[in-house]
C-alpha cells in the first residue's frame, strides 16, 4: 500500500505538528552539524524551542564518541546540552549488555572507537580492542594458534577508522568459537561525515565484514532499532505520539521515529534530497519535510 506523501512544512500546517509536540528528538549529523561544523541557525532555533517549553533530545548513530564526549562537542559549538539528553549508539551498545544481564566477569571485544570503550567502562564492563589494536599486524607462523581471550562474551562493532585484518580475525574467532557470544552492531549506516565535506564508509561496512566472516547477523542497537527509546522514555516520560523525530536519513532516522510511533520531520540539510524523497521507489515517507532545522523558528518565531 502506498504511503501518504510527506507534506512540505509551511505556515499553514506547522501548528498541527508543533503544538502537540512535547519533545523534539534530533538526529545530529546532517541536522545539527556536518562533521564538526554547526548548521546555520541551529543554535538560535534550539534556544527558542527550549524557551517554548519543548524538551530536546539528541539521538546519533555515530559511535565514535561517548555521551560525555558528545556533551563536550555540543558545548564547544556553543550549545548547552546535558549528557543525559544525548542518546548515542555507543551508549546503546553498553545499555544492551546491561539490560540483558551480561556477566561483568566476561569481556567485550570492540571493533570501533573510544566512545564504545568509554560507555562500556561507565556501565561496569571490561572492553578489549578498539583503538589499542589499531597497529596490530597479522602474524602467520606455522604450528601456532591465534591467541584470543576466551572470556570474551560479546563483540561490539561500530565505525572503526583503524579497522584491520587483526581485529577482524579477533572478533571473528570470538564469535565463531563460542556460539553464545553476542554480536552487537552499533548501527549499519552506509556512510558518515568524517568532516563537513568528506563522507567515508560508515559502520555498515565494518558490520558487513563481520557478517561475512562469522556467517551471523548482528543485533542492531542504533537507529532504526527502537532499543534506545526505552531509555529515552525512562528519562522523559512523554508519550511517543507527542514526540517529533527530526532527521536527514530515511532508513535510520525517519524509520526510527515511525517504528517508535513518533511524528517525523525530514530535513534536507543532510544526505536526503527532495528527488530521493519523491522517488517512487522510496517507501519511507516522513509526515513533514523542510530544508533545515531553523525553518521551525523561521515559520513560527518572532
Ligand atoms: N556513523 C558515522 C561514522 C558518522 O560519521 C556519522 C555521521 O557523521 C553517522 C554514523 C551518522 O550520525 P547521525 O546519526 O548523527 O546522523
Ligand atoms: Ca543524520
Amino acid at each position: 500500500t502506498a504511503k501518504r506523501a510527506a507534506q512540505l512544512l509551511s505556515t499553514q500546517n506547522i501548528r498541527s505538528l508543533f503544538d502537540p509536540v512535547e519533545a523534539f528528538l534530533f538526529d545530529c549529523d546532517g541536522v545539527i552539524w556536518k562533521g564538526d561544523k554547526l548548521i546555520d541557525g541551529v543554535s538560535e532555533t534550539l534556544d527558542w524551542l527550549r524557551s517554548k517549553g519543548k524538551k530536546l533530545v539528541f539521538v546519533t548513530n555515530n559511535s565514535l564518541k561517548s555521551r560525555i564526549q558528545y556533551a563536550k562537542k555540543f558545548h564547544s559549538l556553543g550549545i548547552s546540552v546535558a549528557e543525559d539528553e544525548i542518546f548515542s549508539s555507543s551508549f546503546a551498545a553498553a545499555m544492551y549488555l546491561k539490560v540483558n544481564n551480561f556477566p561483568q566477569e566476561k569481556k567485550v571485544y570492540v571493533i570501533g572507537g573510544e566512545g564504545i570503550l568509554e560507555e562500556l567502562q561507565i556501565a561496569g564492563f571490561t572492553g578489549l580492542g578498539g583503538p589499542e589494536d589499531g597497529e596490530k599486524r597479522v602474524e602467520l607462523k606455522p604450528n601456532s594458534l591465534f591467541e584470543h581471550d576466551k572470556s570474551v562474551g560479546a563483540v561490539v562493532v561500530g565505525i572503526d577508522p583503524r579497522i584491520n585484518y587483526y581485529k577482524l580475525q579477533y572478533g571473528t574467532l570470538c564469535i565463531r568459537e563460542n556460539p553464545g557470544c553476542l554480536f552487537i552492531a552499533t548501527n549499519r549506516d552506509a556512510v558518515g561525515h568524517m568532516t563537513d565535506l568528506q563522507e567515508w564508509p560508515g559502520a555498515g561496512s565494518m558490520v558487513a565484514a563481520m557478517c561475512g566472516s562469522t556467517e551471523r547477523e548482528p543485533i542492531v542497537v542504533g537507529k532504526p532499532s527502537t532499543f534506545m527509546m526505552d531509555f529515552l522514555l525512562e528519562k522523559f516520560h512523554i508519550n511517543t505520539s507527542k514526540m517529533c523525530m527530526v532527521g536527514d536519513r530515511l532508513d535510520t532516522d525517519i524509520l526510527f521515529g515511525q517504528n517508535a510511533g513518533c511524528k517525523t520531520l525530514l530535513v534536507l540539510s543532510g544526505v536526503t534530497t527532495q528527488t530521493t524523497l519523491q522517488d517512487p521507489s522510496n517507501n519511507v515517507q516522513p509526515d513533514y519535510y523542510t530544508s533545515q532545522v531553523s525553518d521551525l523558528l523561521r515559520l513560527l518565531g518572532p
